[in-house]
């Protein structure tokens, strides 16, 4: 028997979702490559295991579970030496991942002295999916993050760097836990905060220029005013932001081809008014403008509310700014059933943490306005999902279209017995291969129309039969093939819009297709080992 079976069948015996995780992660330092392999076997498997939602419990019980950080942590007290820090761990600590994966030398030529870095997930653990502050066992998120580059878009696992900025904790349960080893403080803010994630960014840009960094569960304070500072000056992005807006939009696309609605036609009201529904809200609006409305109408197709309620031109006064945009002159609704009454949504989303959010009521009179209704509970882990799929199935009659964050089980529809499939608008559809694309080019910078231009590409993979069946998205298990289409398409647009820049050789569609193939790390077959029986 293969290791790589052997691994799968020991994992499959763990029945505890948490124990499979911690299976992989010891796998992942004993024998890096059938980990890589068993998880390209098997990413439909596999995935809720590295990522939410068990990513989840293990970064709430980070310090609590024999795990060894495998990226590097930039703490407050490294102020003034964050690039020392990061070389250093680079070098030595995470050698073991060059050793056992092969060498860097198939990862992104940057020309920085070192072995190359080419994508860094980083977080500073504030908002960790919709679990909130879990300071330093955030790193749990960036090092779940940063492995799907890997199995999904291919990326060489050398290549890629884990980090989580520790700059303490508001958590009062961490902060009393004696087993927390992050820094037992509140949370670093203002100056000394912004310094310290400039300090690593610059250090970032001077040690690898080319590396792509995501940011990734800050809290909505920081990743809007972060991303900003950062977007125009060097490849980045934020997956809360932009990566949830493109594959939420691929996911809207998938359901219009369902209800055989148009996209000019819709009304979106979002529960939650944050990173992940504004980023979807402003891609929405800018798709729609591609059908010839103006900024505004189509900005006034999306409706938002927060824990105060229906987001309104009243309520600008104080206002975050990331609102702004969306307080349209519409008359304020203090809960979910009188916005739909009052909006006439043709699909809600939820992006808000708030599990059950959308109750029996919400979903029927949902259904009372609509013949096909979109509902998209996005919120993660499963325990903060808006509904579940069987709940809005029941409560729809089958007739809702369903997206979700985290994964769940197919239903036996009551009507006609056939079984029908949630969709998971899960992240890693688009963000590894944009990533990788802009590492790929050098980009000098990862513009909006990418994840625009992301979305639309990834809903047309989709195929009927798929749509039919309720994924609105491609097979889990076909993501590397999904994903060379995507950055191929990636890469030959931030080359023609002079943002990055073609390897030699390279410049048809084709070119592409074959370079980014032949480019995707491979944990290759290995050879039978003689069975021990
Ligand atoms: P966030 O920036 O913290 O935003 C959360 C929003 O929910 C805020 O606007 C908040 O209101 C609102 N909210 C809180 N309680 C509410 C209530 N009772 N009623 C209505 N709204 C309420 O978080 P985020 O980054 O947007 O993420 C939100 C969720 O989306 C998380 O669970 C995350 O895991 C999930 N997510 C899913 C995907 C995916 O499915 N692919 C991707 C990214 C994120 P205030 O503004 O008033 O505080
Ligand atoms: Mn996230």
């Amino acid at each position: 028997m293969s290791r790589a079976r052997a691994a799968l069948d020991a994992l499959r015996a763990r029945a505890v979702p948490i124990d499979r995780y911690l299976n992989l992660r010891s796998l992942q330092r004993a024998d890096a490559e059938t980990f890589y392999r068993v998880l390209v076997s098997a990413p439909k498997e596999l995935m809720p295991f590295v990522y939410t939602p068990v990513v989840g419990e293990a970064c709430e019980r980070y310090h609590d579970l024999p795990v060894r950080a495998h990226g590097v942590y930039i703490t407050a007290d490294d102020a003034g030496k964050v690039g020392a820090k990061l070389r250093r761990h680079w070098r030595e600590e995470m050698r073991w991942v060059r050793d056992a994966c092969g060498g860097a030398t198939r990862g992104v030529e940057t020309g920085a002295t070192d072995d190359p870095v080419s994508v860094a997930v980083v977080t500073d653990g504030e908002r960790i999916l919709g679990l909130g502050d879990l300071g330093a066992g955030g790193m749990g998120i960036s090092e779940g993050k940063i492995l799907l580059y890997t199995v999904c878009a291919g990326v060489h696992p050398s290549t890629c760097l884990p980090v989580c900025l520790d700059v303490g904790t508001n958590n009062e349960r961490l902060l009393n836990d004696p087993n927390y080893k992050g820094l037992r403080r509140k949370r670093l803010k203002g100056e000394a905060y912004d310094a310290l994630v400039d300090e690593f960014m610059r250090e970032m840009r001077a040690w690898q220029p080319s590396c792509l960094v995501q940011f990734e569960d800050f809290g909505n304070a920081n990743a809007f005013r972060i991303l900003e500072k950062y977007r125009h000056s060097g490849p980045c992005f934020n997956d809360d932001i932009q990566g949830t807006a493109a594959i939420t939009l691929a996911a809207l696309l998938g359901a219009l081809r369902v209800t055989k609605g148009k996209l000019e036609d819709q009304r979106v009201l979002f529960y939650g008014a944050g990173e992940a529904g504004v980023g979807i809200g402003e891609l929405i609006a800018m798709a729609m403008e591609k059908t010839g409305m103006s900024h505004k109408e189509a900005m006034e197709r999306c409706y938002f509310m927060d824990s105060k309620g229906l987001v309104c031109k009243s309520r600008l006064d104080g206002l975050q700014p990331h609102k702004v945009a969306f307080a349209h002159d519409v008359q304020f609704q203090p809960d979910l059933l009188s916005a739909i009454d009052a909006i006439k949504p043709t699909a809600l989303i939820g992006v808000s943490t708030i599990g059950q959010a959308f109750t029996e009521d919400v979903v029927k009179r949902m259904c009372s306005i609509n013949e096909r209704p979109i509902i998209f509970p996005l919120s993660n882990p499963t325990s903060k999902s808006e509904c579940t799929f069987e709940q809005a199935m029941a409560w729809s009659d089958g007739k809702v279209v369903f997206a979700s964050g985290s994964p769940f089980d197919p239903v036996v529809r009551k009507r006609d017995g056939v079984t029908v499939f949630p969709a998971q608008a899960n992240n890693a559809y688009v963000f590894p291969a944009l990533g990788y694309a802009a590492a790929l080019t050098h980009a000098t910078q990862v513009t909006d129309d990418l994840f625009l231009a992301a979305a639309e590409s990834l809903a047309g993979i989709t195929s009927d039969a798929e749509i039919d069946a309720g994924h609105l998205f491609p097979d889990m298990n076909s993501i590397r093939d999904v994903s060379v289409t995507l950055t191929a398409e990636i890469c030959e647009m931030i080359v023609a819009k002079s943002l990055g820049r073609a390897p030699s050789g390279v410049s048809t569609h084709e070119d592409w297709l074959k370079y980014i193939a032949s480019h995707q790390y491979d944990p290759g077959e290995e050879q039978p080992i003689a069975s021990k029986l």
